[in-house]
């Protein structure tokens, strides 16, 4: 027999890393990710498995996941090496209370970042990722500029758009993650389809009062936006 807690890990991490291949092959079908754009990672523990770089989603297999430390050390290369944009997940792991991490170039949401600087209250439903989103400023993939940019617009809120590159989602489970990633592309898929409809006047809003009441309405039907 094998001892309870290192055999519950492995299993524990096995797990993760079948549903990372799903999920990644998921966001592929639904045209959040393309070719071999996008990654995605879960955190279990002090590990992060995160989705390889250069791998395309087809060829993707729970053994090419790559795993990393909390503090940036390598664990397993995995098919080739971490995403490249692993800083950005660990920064906001570090930060916050997410267990997994989507982070996608959706042709929405990235369209909606090169006009505006925030995602707006277009639907109640945004106050499932915490409010109105912002947009963070552009930098390098892969630098940790960009990190800190992610990190600093996802503060108390579970997802973000990204200037010039896409759109990045978290949640307390992957599956969560995954839901917020396409609730963030469909938000901004309404904004701009909005705009186009009506050129010159902008989309309208939310105001703080009808957002505070559909919180009233949340606590009082335990119903989620
Ligand atoms: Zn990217």
């Amino acid at each position: 027999m094998t001892g309870p807690a290192p055999a519950a890990t492995s299993d524990d991490l096995l797990v993760h890393r079948d549903a990372l291949v799903r999920a990644s092959r998921h966001l592929h079908a639904t045209g959040l990710v393309t070719g071999t754009s996008g990654n995605l990672s879960v955190r279990v523990g002090e590990v992060v498995l995160v989705t390889p770089s250069g791998v395309d989603y087809d060829a993707l297999e729970p053994a090419g996941i790559a795993a990393v430390r909390l503090d940036g050390e390598l664990l397993d290369r995995g098919a080739s090496s971490p995403s490249s944009e692993t800083p950005l997940h660990l920064g906001i792991y570090r930060t916050s209370d997410a267990r997994a991490i989507v982070h996608t170039h959706a042709p929405w949401a990235t369209a909606l970042g090169l006009v505006r600087d925030d995602l707006p209250s277009v639907h109640y439903a945004i106050l499932g990722l915490g409010g109105p989103l912002r947009v963070a400023p552009y930098a390098t993939f892969g630098s940790q500029e960009l990190a800190d940019h992610v990190r600093t617009a996802m503060v108390d809120r579970k997802a973000a758009l990204m200037r010039n590159h896409g759109a990045v989602a978290s949640g307390g489970t992957l599956g969560e993650a995954v839901r917020n990633a396409e609730q963030v592309e469909w938000l901004a898929r309404l904004w701009v389809q909005a705009a186009q409809a009506s050129p010159g006047r902008e989309p309208a809003t939310l105001t703080d009062e009808q957002l505070q009441d559909v919180w009233r309405q949340v606590a009082a039907a335990g119903y989620q936006p």
